[in-house]
């Protein structure tokens, strides 16, 4: 990449960045920068929406105000407020990086790449973030939306996966030297507001001279699109149970898997559609079970579940290992969105 057009790309973006810069709780000027709610924003990003993640952001670090705080918390506490936000192993490896950050490196986030990137659930992109934002440090920062802008900028046709070194290299070149972090976070508002995934909106963007893809009326067509898989189907049935005093049954799931330590509703194993039809069903407690009607849908990140929902009443309490909860306090409760969804399909469908 030649010099002048790395110089002017950065100067533009940060130009743009200085009018349009999304006002984030995260964002500090330079003198309040602070690393601690650089990592704890990035991690809940990945994978989840800005708007989605301002009102945990806002609660998780009045909770634990310091990479202290958090080490000294336990596991479950985490998961509780980590939950309805989705891919519960970065709340894991949120706890287990605090309890190292603050063992080994005196409470500092580090700020190096090799350090960082031993860190549990820091991989090269968070890696890259916190130095630019946090320590602003030059380094090479690729998410969804720098990868599209990059990827229309030169004009690259193959799918990305085939070009992984090669984005990596071209984001540290364009990453200048001094305002890192803002020209980092100008590239992610970019993609966020104007080089969107469809239909971009070229005219309002401040880097178009740049851009193969505008010049050549390639928009559209990079980055190139990959066809899907189909999605894997799981099946499984879940247990409604209520007490003789009208509570309801809860466990808590292993610390290992899907939704580790998180509150559930118990329910079979989630095995795959094929697998599942023929099996007989294997009840929690004996009792006069009934099924609900319809099916709870949920989508994680590589399968779909389908739930058929079991209800059971005037279960005697001292006959299930767990937690019992009364009906009006299961909303107030730190539940999975998963569980969440079965809660109001129960009580659409019954008379509770
Ligand atoms: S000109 Fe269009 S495609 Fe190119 S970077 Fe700007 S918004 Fe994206």
């Amino acid at each position: 990449m030649k010099v002048s057009i790395k110089d002017n790309l950065s100067k533009k973006m940060l130009l743009w960045y200085d009018k349009n810069k999304r006002d984030l709780p995260w964002r500090k000027s330079k003198k309040d920068l602070n690393p601690y709610q650089t990592w704890i924003s990035e991690i809940m990003l990945q994978q989840t929406t800005v708007e989605a993640v301002i009102p945990y952001f806002h609660k998780f670090t009045a909770k634990w105000p310091t990479i202290k705080k958090l080490s000294e918390s336990n596991i479950e506490e985490i998961m509780d407020a980590w939950s309805g936000l989705g891919y519960y192993s970065r709340a894991k490896n949120i706890h287990k990086a605090a309890k190292i950050i603050t063992k080994e490196y005196n409470d500092q986030i580090p700020n190096n790449y090799d350090e960082l990137i031993k860190l549990p659930g820091i991989g090269p992109y968070t890696a890259g973030a916190i130095l630019t934002i946090a320590y602003d440090k030059k380094a090479s920062v690729i998410d969804s939306n720098i990868e599209r802008i990059i990827l229309r900028i030169q004009g690259i046709k193959k799918p990305k996966d085939k070009v992984k070194k090669e984005l990596i290299k071209i984001s540290e070149e364009l990453c200048p030297d001094i305002r890192s972090g803002d020209y980092v976070q100008a590239m992610m508002d970019l993609g966020s507001a104007i080089c969107k995934p469809n239909n971009p909106k070229c005219n309002l963007c401040p880097i178009k001279k740049f851009c193969y893809s505008y010049k050549n009326n390639l928009t559209n067509l990079i980055p190139i699109k990959k066809t899907r898989k189909p999605i894997k189907i799981r099946k499984a049935r879940l247990f409604w149970i209520v007490s003789n005093q009208n509570r309801i049954f809860l466990r808590r799931r292993p610390l290992t898997g899907l939704l580790p330590g998180m509150l559930e509703f118990p329910s079979s194993d989630w095995i795959i559609k094929s697998k599942e039809s023929k099996k007989e069903i294997l009840f929690p407690i004996k009792g006069n079970w009934k099924p609900i009607t319809g099916n709870v849908m949920h989508t994680f990140s590589h399968f779909q579940l389908s739930l058929k929902i079991y209800i059971c009443r005037d279960v005697n309490e001292k006959k299930l290992e767990g937690i019992w909860k009364k009906e009006n306090d299961i909303p107030n409760l730190h539940l999975p969105s998963l569980m969440k969804k079965v809660y109001k399909h129960v009580f659409s469908n019954t008379n509770n």
